[in-house]
């Protein structure tokens, strides 16, 4: 089997937490263009299933990982499974205490105002060694976001973290990484609000028992009509994943 599994289209690669952040570091110390990590669940596969557009996005990223338990056993089903469950917030963990660890530097770009600086805070403490080099919220027009890209490359930061959700931010990264100085580029959701402390990550019960979705539904009602591609994703899986070939 190889090294990634194609489900329903999206190549996903079978990496664990600290492979996927073995890689990152390793995209840190290459050459060339900005990197793209993306972290998809299995709505955004749904999403990428029904958008080709979506779909190709994702597959041109430098590092794919399995964000939900739901990815990790279609996986299985699918018969080239997938050693772990390799959320974004976790794989961001291990890479920043690496950061740290080698001195490296991150800007925080998303979520709503004063976020991304609380968020920083937060990360200095917890990650000595890391440098945090710049902070812009989420919600931009075109003038602010040629400001937020110039503050960027200013900064040139080895990791930009993209927190717009999904599949704003993979679209944003898509369409500006080669214009981008920094290393690499990773879409990250709500990471900011997590990191700052403005929205609680599911307690440990949940995210054992591959129930995280069913916390965040229960604090965000509004996720309601999102989620019912959790479903339709395990059904369809089910009807058509073994369609798709698993060779590239
Ligand atoms: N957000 C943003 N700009 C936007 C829309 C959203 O910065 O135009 C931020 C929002 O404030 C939140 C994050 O993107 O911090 C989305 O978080 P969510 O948990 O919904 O991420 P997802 O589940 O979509 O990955």
């Amino acid at each position: 089997m190889n090294n990634k599994v194609n489900i329903l289209g999206v190549y996903v690669d079978k990496v664990s937490i600290s492979q996927a952040a073995d890689s990152i570091m390793s995209f840190i110390s290459g050459e060339g263009s900005a990197k793209a990590v993306y972290t998809p669940n299995s709505e955004i596969i749904m999403h990428g299933y029904r958008d080709s557009e979506l779909c190709d996005i994702l597959n041109d990223a430098d590092l794919l990982t399995a964000d939900g338990i739901g990815v990790v056993y279609a996986s299985k089903i699918l018969g080239n499974p997938i050693s772990e469950r390799c959320a974004g917030y976790d794989v961001a963990c291990t890479l920043l205490d690496k950061m740290g660890k080698e001195g490296k530097s991150v800007y925080l770009f998303g979520s709503k105002p004063g976020v991304a600086e609380l968020a920083g805070e937060n990360l200095l403490k917890k990650y000595p060694g890391l440098a945090v080099v710049g902070y812009s919220d989420g919600y931009f027009d075109a003038e602010k976001e040629g400001q937020i890209i110039a503050d960027i490359n200013s900064k040139k930061p080895d990791v930009l973290f993209v927190c717009l959700g999904a599949p704003k931010q993979e679209k944003w990264i898509y369409n500006h990484k080669n214009e981008l100085q920094c290393r690499v580029c990773m879409g990250l959701g709500g990471c900011l609000d997590v990191f700052a402390g403005t929205v609680e990550r599911a307690p440990d019960f949940y995210c054992k028992h591959g129930i995280e979705w069913l916390y965040r539904l229960i604090k965000q009602p509004k996720r309601f009509f999102r989620m019912l591609d959790l479903p339709r994703f395990a059904v369809t899986v089910l009807l058509k994943g073994k369609k798709f070939k698993q060779d590239r």
